[in-house]
């Protein structure tokens, strides 16, 4: 079994990085488990428009090992592994992971979500053949090639912004006839020459050969199908929160959600969740960095009021 740790953070996101400067601060022995790189997901957004501190926006692929480097600096081991649960041991909290199992006084789960599936014919077959979910590292293959995005959310206007610049063409296919997108991104969109709003509209099937060529669309209003040429589709229709590696050990909400208190402290002592997967999340970069944050605070009393043996 690897060291004792007084702060676990399962999760490389903002919000656990953001937990790891706080709790490397403070100084608690701290790591954080993480599958992927430094800042997890937001590696591929391009540009961050909303996050304070930056008026002319700045890529996640800045942001997210500026946000790594901030807390290796405050003493913070970074592990590289997929963890796969989370449980009690005694007084201690156990990280089970393919780096090995870690015990540690506190764990911080900043695991985030995963892009929801539309779940339709063609879909699993054709993805990374035409189906993708990140039109930053993908966009540039669907150079002056006409490309959908389904969804109605931030995230399917935001991609659809960025596949513009490469693209000749942006199909942006929406279940009803109102966005719930923030007015800054509709307003952006309406402004782009490129995107085309496709209303009321479903995808029924994803045809090709080899790679995507078309999709066949149903008006959800009058029922008419046609099928629609392009060599691309960009799913982004919501977020699954990873909270499956808690199923032994907290309750979750009906959508999967862990529920927390002001503090982001679970129902177990010592086990926190924040950002993303944490109920009531607004699912924004900037709460995520102030979850990480309140809850590595709430770690530090947590073990400080604690007497270990
Ligand atoms: P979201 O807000 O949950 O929106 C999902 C969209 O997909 C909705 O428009 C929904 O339609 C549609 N949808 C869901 N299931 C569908 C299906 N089976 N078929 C067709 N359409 C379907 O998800 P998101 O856009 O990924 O955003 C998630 C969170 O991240 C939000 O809190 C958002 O604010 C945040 N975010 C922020 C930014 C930013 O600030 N720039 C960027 C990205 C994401 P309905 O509208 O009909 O429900």
């Amino acid at each position: 079994m690897a060291d004792n740790y007084d702060v676990l953070i399962v999760g490389g996101g903002l919000a656990g990085m953001t937990a790891a400067l706080y709790a490397g601060n403070y100084g608690m022995k701290t790591g954080i488990v993480e599958r992927m790189m430094g800042g997890a997901s937001i590696i591929n957004i391009e540009k961050i428009d909303n996050f304070p501190g930056f008026p002319e926006g700045i890529s996640g692929a800045e942001l997210g090992p500026a946000v790594q480097e901030q807390a290796m600096n405050a003493g913070a081991d970074f592990i590289m592994g997929e963890t796969t649960k989370i449980a009690k041991d005694g007084d201690y909290r156990l990280v089970a992971s393919d780096a090995g199992d870690i015990r540690t006084k506190t764990v911080i789960i900043a695991a985030g979500s995963t892009l929801r599936q539309l779940g339709i014919a063609g879909e699993e077959e054709y993805f990374g053949r035409g189906v993708s979910q990140c039109a930053t590292c993908d966009g540039p293959l669907y150079m002056n090639q006409v490309v959908a995005v389904v969804g109605g959310g931030d995230s399917a206007v935001d991609e659809a912004l960025t596949l513009a610049e490469y693209c000749e063409r942006v199909l942006l296919i929406h279940r009803r006839d109102e966005l719930k997108a923030q007015k800054s991104l509709v307003d952006r969109m309406t402004e782009n020459r490129k995107i085309e709003v496709v209303w009321n509209t479903v995808i029924e099937e994803i045809v090709g050969a080899d790679t995507v060529s078309g999709l066949r669309l149903r008006n959800t209003l009058t029922n008419m199908e046609n099928v629609v040429e392009l060599s691309g589709l960009f799913v982004y229709v919501g977020l699954e929160p990873n909270s499956g590696l808690v199923d032994s050990l907290l309750k979750t909400d009906n959508a999967g959600h862990i529920p927390t208190n002001v503090s982001m402290e679970t129902e177990v002592p010592g086990v926190y969740a924040v950002g993303d997967l944490r109920q009531n999340s607004s699912s924004q970069l900037i709460s995520a960095a102030g979850d990480g944050a309140t809850a590595a605070v709430a770690a530090f009393k947590y073990i400080s009021a604690k007497n270990w043996n």
